[in-house]
Order: structure tokens, then C-alpha cells, then sequence
């Protein structure tokens, strides 16, 4: 394949290039998952940061076809807006309504999202099952509609409740989801969910609160939890938040955000090359990351 060759990760003429397009992206953890990854096979690619404006979009993705780029990730905030610029969309993206992910082929944009597929294998890599498990998604923004799609359409829980704060935000997704694939999605009001919080066997937190730098923040009290529960935070920095001490501390088990990260990295990867990389390249890769962080913020 063009993109086998041991080149120890050098780039030279015939390196076919990967990216991440979004704004911001200098803080992504992707180009050093994806480009250790891509070293330790001694593939000949390169995954660079795309930083681009809504505005620029469409010439990106045009140049994405000059350049022959072999695919690239989409994050934050255009995995809507790129839908339009593409020549082909699959079904469970067209369905969600966000692409993570665009492969380049023979000068067309095939664009799907793998966040699904990572959000399941992060909590399947911690040992965990949705199946036959009522479940709770805290929040009703972008991820958590991808995952009321990924649990509703690819595994079984026994329910799925969204508790959010915006009723009508929440509402709206519920009758989209109907409208979609015909399954019940459940909605709270997150001020009523302590009357409910012994019904739940998985707490799914889709918040920004607890995010670095406010790490002392929980949008769950400690007294909302149950012991026994298993807490699936996706936040990835800090990789502890303070809700997943909470959590431990009252007996639950917890599962942070990076296992989702590095998945739907993985799961790109695969598409993009056909390879299935070790995912211990991948975990590498962010190490790598956070140690260089680390020595810049201590020579500052
Ligand atoms: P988003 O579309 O902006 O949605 C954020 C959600 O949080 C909304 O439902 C919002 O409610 C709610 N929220 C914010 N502040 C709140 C507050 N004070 N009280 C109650 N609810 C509040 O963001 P997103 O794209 O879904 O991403 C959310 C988080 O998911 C990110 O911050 C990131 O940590 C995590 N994430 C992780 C991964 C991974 O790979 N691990 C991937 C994607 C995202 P309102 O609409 O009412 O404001």
C-alpha cells in the first residue's frame, strides 16, 4: 500500500499528508497520537494541524483535493459545517448530523464520524457493558447527541434519559431521534434528577464543567451519586475531574474521556490506512505530549 514503507517517520516527497481541521486546534492532542502512531509503523504519513476559519472552509476542502491529502479529522467548530462541501456522507453521520472524520478518494470528500464508535470503546476498553444498563447522559449539546445516537442505534441499554437543563433543547433532540431511527430517547430537567438518581446504572457527563483550568468544579454534587454506579466522564483534561473523585469516594466506578479520544482516533487511523494500530501507540503519543507540555511550562 502507498503508505507502508519503514521511513521512520520522516517526511519526504511522496508523503501523503493527514490533519485536523478545526479553530482552535494548537492544543489538540491528535497530530502527536496519530503521528507517533505513524512512526512506530514507519508509515509514510504526516498528520499536521489544520487551523481554519468558517468562512475558509470551502477552499479548504477544495485544497484538501489538490493537495491529495488521504483523509483528515474535523473537530470543533466544523463538524456541521463541513457536511455541505462533501461528495459523499454516511448514513450514521447524515443521522447524527456531524462528520469527524473525511476520507480523500480518487479526489472525492467521504466524510463520517468515528466519536461514536470511540465513546462505546473507551467504556468497553475499561471493562464496562451500556447493554442491558439504564443510562443517563448529562447535558444536550453536540456529543451529547452523538451519544444518544451511538446507544440507541449500537448497543442495547435497557433505557436512555438525557438530563439537561434547557427542557426545549432537550425535547427537540428527543423528537429528532424519534423522527430518525423511531427509538425513545427520555428527558429530565437536570433540577429533577436527585428524585431519579437511584434509577441509573451509568451516568454519562457531556459538560464542560470540570474541564482545566476550573478542575474543582462538578455539575453532579457527591450527593447525587449512588454506590455502585459507574461514572463515564468525557472530559480528558484533567484525566481525573472532580466529579470522578466524587464519584470513587462514594463507592462508584469511574471512566474518564481519554479512552473515547484515543478511539475515535484509532478508528480514523483504520479508515484512512486499513491498519489497525496498537492503541498503546496512541496513549504513547499523548504521554509524549503532555511531557513536553509539562518541561515548556516549567522552563516558562
Ligand atoms: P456543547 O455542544 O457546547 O454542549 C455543552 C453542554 O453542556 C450543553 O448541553 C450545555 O447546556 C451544558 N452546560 C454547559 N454549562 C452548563 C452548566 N453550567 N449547567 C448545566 N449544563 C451546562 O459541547 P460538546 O461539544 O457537547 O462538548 C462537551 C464536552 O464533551 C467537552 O467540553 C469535552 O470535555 C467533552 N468531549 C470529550 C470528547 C472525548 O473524546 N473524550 C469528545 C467530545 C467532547 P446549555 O445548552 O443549556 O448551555
Amino acid at each position: 500500500m502507498h503508505t507502508q514503507g519503514n521511513n521512520h517517520g520522516r517526511i519526504q516527497g511522496s508523503t501523503r499528508l493527514l490533519g485536523i481541521l478545526g479553530n482552535p486546534v494548537s492544543h489538540s492532542y491528535s497530530p502527536a497520537m496519530h503521528n507517533h502512531a505513524i512512526a512506530q509503523l514507519g508509515l509514510d504519513l504526516a498528520y499536521v494541524p489544520l487551523k481554519v476559519e468558517t468562512g475558509g472552509l470551502e477552499a479548504c476542502l477544495r485544497s484538501l483535493r489538490e493537495l491529495d491529502f488521504l483523509g483528515v479529522n474535523v473537530t470543533l467548530p466544523h463538524k456541521q459545517a463541513v457536511m455541505p462541501y462533501l461528495d459523499e456522507i454516511s448514513d450514521l453521520s447524515r443521522k447524527i448530523g456531524a462528520v469527524n472524520t473525511i476520507i480523500c478518494r480518487n479526489g472525492n470528500l467521504f466524510g463520517t464520524t468515528t466519536d461514536a464508535e470511540g465513546f462505546l470503546a473507551g467504556f468497553r476498553e475499561a471493562g464496562h457493558r451500556f447493554d442491558g444498563k439504564p443510562v443517563v447522559i448529562f447535558g444536550n449539546g453536540g456529543t451529547a447527541r452523538t451519544l444518544a445516537f451511538a446507544l440507541l442505534l449500537m448497543v442495547k441499554p435497557s433505557r436512555v434519559v438525557l438530563a439537561a437543563r434547557d427542557r426545549a433543547k432537550s425535547g427537540k433532540l428527543a423528537a429528532e431521534i424519534k423522527d430518525k431511527i423511531g427509538a425513545e430517547l427520555e428527558i429530565l430537567n437536570l433540577d429533577e434528577y436527585p428524585k431519579h438518581r437511584s434509577e441509573f446504572e451509568v451516568l454519562v457527563h457531556t459538560t464542560p464543567i470540570g474541564m482545566h483550568p476550573k478542575i474543582g468544579e462538578s455539575l453532579l454534587p457527591p450527593e447525587w451519586l449512588e454506590p455502585g454506579q459507574i461514572v463515564y466522564d468525557l472530559i480528558y483534561n484533567p484525566e481525573e475531574t472532580a466529579l470522578m473523585r466524587h464519584a470513587k469516594a462514594k463507592g462508584c466506578a469511574t471512566v474518564g474521556g481519554l479512552g473515547m479520544l484515543v478511539h475515535q482516533g484509532i478508528a480514523s487511523f483504520k479508515l484512512w490506512t486499513g491498519i489497525d494500530p496498537d492503541p498503546a501507540y496512541f496513549y504513547e503519543g499523548i504521554r509524549l505530549q503532555q511531557s513536553r507540555e509539562a518541561l515548556a511550562a516549567a522552563e516558562k
